[in-house]
């Protein structure tokens, strides 16, 4: 379902990622890991066409989606969470759900508010579509609370609930349970399986090697931009280079 073919990103000097190769089928659980500035936010931008690679190709359900604009992804099927929170704090967790179709753009967060304030006939579809996708990920009773209101672990929970909410065939979280505990680290594991169960594909880079270990059929390994690893957990976890690289890294940080 996704394939990417010798992608290199350079940012000026910085080379984010390189000759990096992978594909990955459709109904898994692909885990994205690497130490910090490894590349992984940089591979999540090029697949949702934040910004192109500078070489290489990205195919989805074998067409190119490298260099489309930003808008077409998301009815192509492919959605994400940010590793920074995008939320309006001002809006309720209804309503921030209900700008998910508008977000997942370049344009930002401001852009999706204005868009959204012009969809209002659309919106008893919207609404119910919300409501679904709130209950799926235990936020139903918090439908009215203003997002500004909500603790870490539920603001992550409405997240995933705005990616749903375009449909995805393909989902992207990058560190969807960075800053939970444990109890909803396992939560959002579960969470991330029934996910996977509906028939999504989940693409994850997350720093809890517990959860990747766990719910993840495949693991890629980045570091420093390269490709140094990918297998399953077990596999990656008896790597000697991808344990020679996060014993290099030097901070405590990895994901
Ligand atoms: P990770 O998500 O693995 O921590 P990133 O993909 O965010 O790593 O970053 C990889 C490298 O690319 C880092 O050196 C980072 O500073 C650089 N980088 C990422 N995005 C940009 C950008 N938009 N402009 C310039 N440099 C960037
Ligand atoms: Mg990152």
């Amino acid at each position: 379902m996704l394939e990417v073919k010798n992608v290199t990103k350079a940012f000026g000097g910085v080379v984010a990622n390189s000759d990096v190769s992978f594909s990955f089928e459709k109904g898994q659980i692909v885990g994205l890991i690497g130490p910090n500035g490894a590349g992984k936010s940089t591979m999540f931008n090029m697949i949702s066409s934040i910004f192109p690679p500078s070489s290489g190709q990205i195919l989805f359900n074998g067409t190119r989606i490298d260099g489309l604009s930003t808008y077409k992804i998301a009815p192509l099927g492919i959605s994400r969470t940010f590793q920074n929170l995008q939320v309006f704090k001002n809006m309720t967790v209804l309503e921030n759900v209900m700008v998910g179709h508008h977000i997942q753009t370049k344009s930002g967060i401001v852009a999706a508010a204005l868009r959204f304030a012009t969809v209002k006939r659309e919106e008893k579809i919207m609404y119910e579509e919300a409501m679904k996708h709130l209950a799926f990920v235990g936020l139903e009773s918090l439908v009215d609370v203003k997002a500004g209101n909500l603790s870490l672990g539920k603001l992550r929970l409405l997240e995933l609930a705005r990616a749903l909410a375009t449909n995805p065939k393909l989902l992207l979280l990058d560190e969807i349970a960075a800053g939970l505990n444990h109890v909803e680290t396992k939560e959002m594991s579960q969470l991330i399986q029934k996910v996977r169960d509906l028939g999504i594909s989940v693409f994850v880079v997350e720093h809890d090697m517990d959860l990747v270990m766990t719910i993840c059929d495949k693991v890629i390994v980045l570091d420093q931009g390269k490709k140094i690893a990918e297998g399953t957990p077990k596999e990656i976890q008896n790597n000697e280079q991808v344990i020679t690289a996060y014993l290099g890294a030097d901070d405590e940080a990895v994901g």
